[in-house]
């Protein structure tokens, strides 16, 4: 049959029909795993489903392993390992964001970027190699002798091309270094907005907590999860906030109305201070400000955090200068009744967490801490080559960290990775996939 087309029929066992089906012939290279593959679409129940793979499993087929499809589609280097990480987080994103920036890498983003800069490393060892085979013509090193005098041997055309040739490398590796660096950011930036923000809401009693919380998890923001905790008053709910994910944490005690005040105040404020990604704190606009606002403002005064001046709809008896007065932080006036001042909140934190990661730019961004850590390593060497620059070492001392950067890049793409590592990548796919 010819490759690429569809075809309707029946799948039969010895004489026994099983059901009706679609069945797609797909040959080698242009397939998903790039080798040739056939796709039997048949009525999706559980009985005919069993019954067909049955029959296709006792004619010698065998369950594919999880992610074997993607692990084949990378073995046969269709893609990348950035690329076959990025189907995995298209499955698994949580949100607006994160499917969008996982396609973005499974587009081949990061696989470009990274390229670009091996590229760049590669053609100058390919330089440093060929000077140090040819050091007559092509050497990088200014050899003092000792009747030379400086001025003379800056003037000789080779060792002006060799401190040419210092300050192109230099250079380049100060653009590479940049583009590491905002890649790094944008992962930093993005893996909050991909996982969601830990976010604790603070503030005394009746300032109107529970009511925000009610807002925040309303159906319109639609709760994702109620993840009960190991320990009975750690309670999460996610909330999806325009493409933003909030994981509230620690609201068993918002919830509890005989919460003793003591925990409500303070002793929460200490321990969001330290955990969350993010502190929402929610002030009683109608009251006067009192020695409970402060103590917790003081708290987290260091900390990510937003005050909402809650009740807008009543009369203000506090204004955003009584909360800059102990701690520098965006102020939103808000009615959890009248649930007014949300698009605001929700543009503040965007803004709270934006260093470009939110603009869908064109840098691209990596997916996971294994590449984090290949680009902090690559990072590492590249100082070091500069480091050999300034210090005019020979060019076999750059050489060595060039190298080492180039392969520590080349993990990201999946080139000089053990099995191991591919195994384990791979056991955290789904079935199928
Ligand atoms: P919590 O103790 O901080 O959790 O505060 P609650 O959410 O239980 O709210 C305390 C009281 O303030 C309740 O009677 C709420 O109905 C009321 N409240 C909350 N938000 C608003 C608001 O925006 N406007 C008005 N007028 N009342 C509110």
């Amino acid at each position: 049959m010819k490759t690429h087309t569809i075809h309707y029929g029946v799948v039969k066992d010895e004489d026994h029909i099983i059901d009706e089906a679609l069945v797609m012939i797909m040959r080698g290279p242009r397939t998903y795993t790039a080798e040739d593959t056939v796709e039997i679409d048949c009525h999706g129940g559980p009985a005919a489903m069993k019954q067909v793979l049955k029959a296709v499993l006792s004619h010698g087929a065998r369950p594919a392993d999880p992610g074997e499809f993607t692990k084949r589609a990378f073995l046969n280097g269709r893609i990348d390992l950035s690329e076959a990480e990025a189907v995995m987080d298209v499955i698994d994103a949580r949100n607006d964001y994160a499917l969008k920036s996982a396609v973005k890498v499974l587009r081949g983003s990061v696989k470009r970027d990274i390229s670009e800069i091996r590229d760049m490393i590669l053609s100058h060892l390919a330089r440093i190699e060929a000077s140090l085979d040819d050091p007559e013509h092509l050497g990088l090193e200014e050899d003092f002798d000792e009747e030379d005098t400086y001025v003379e041997d800056y003037l000789e055309p080779e060792k002006m091309l060799a401190d040419t040739y210092r300050s192109v490398l230099g250079g380049d590796i100060d653009a590479a270094i940049r583009k590491i660096d905002r890649m790094t950011e944008n992962y930093d930036n993005g893996r909050l907005l991909k996982e969601g923000i830990r976010t604790v809401i603070l503030g005394k009693p009746n300032a109107g907590k529970s009511s925000l919380l009610n807002c925040l998890s309303g159906e319109e923001r639609a709760i994702v999860t109620d993840i009960a905790g190991t320990t009975r008053d750690i309670l999460e709910e996610t909330v999806n906030m325009g493409g933003l994910t909030l994981i509230l944490t620690d609201t068993a005690g918002i919830r509890d109305t005989d919460e003793v005040v003591e925990r409500i105040g303070v002793e929460r404020a200490k321990k969001a201070a330290e955990e969350a990604d993010l502190i929402l704190f929610v002030a009683d606009s109608s009251r006067p400000f009192d020695e409970n606002d402060e103590a917790i403002l003081t708290e987290i005064k260091d900390r990510k955090a937003i005050a909402l001046l809650n009740k807008s709809d009543l009369e203000a008896v506090v204004t955003p200068a009584d909360i800059r007065k102990y701690a520098e932080m965006p102020v939103i006036t808000i009615s959890a009744k009248n649930e007014s001042g949300f698009e605001e909140l929700q543009n503040s934190i965007k803004h709270l967490f934006d260093t470009g990661a939110l603009s869908y730019n064109e840098e691209s961004f990596i997916a996971n801490e294994r590449q984090r850590q290949a680009l902090v390593e690559a990072k590492a060497s590249l100082l070091q080559v500069k480091q050999s620059l300034d210090l005019r070492l020979p060019e076999d001392f750059y050489a060595i960290d060039l190298t080492d950067a180039y392969s520590a890049l080349g993990t990201i793409l999946g080139e000089e990775v053990g099995e191991d590592v591919i195994n384990e990548i791979f056991s955290r796919f789904c079935m199928g996939k």
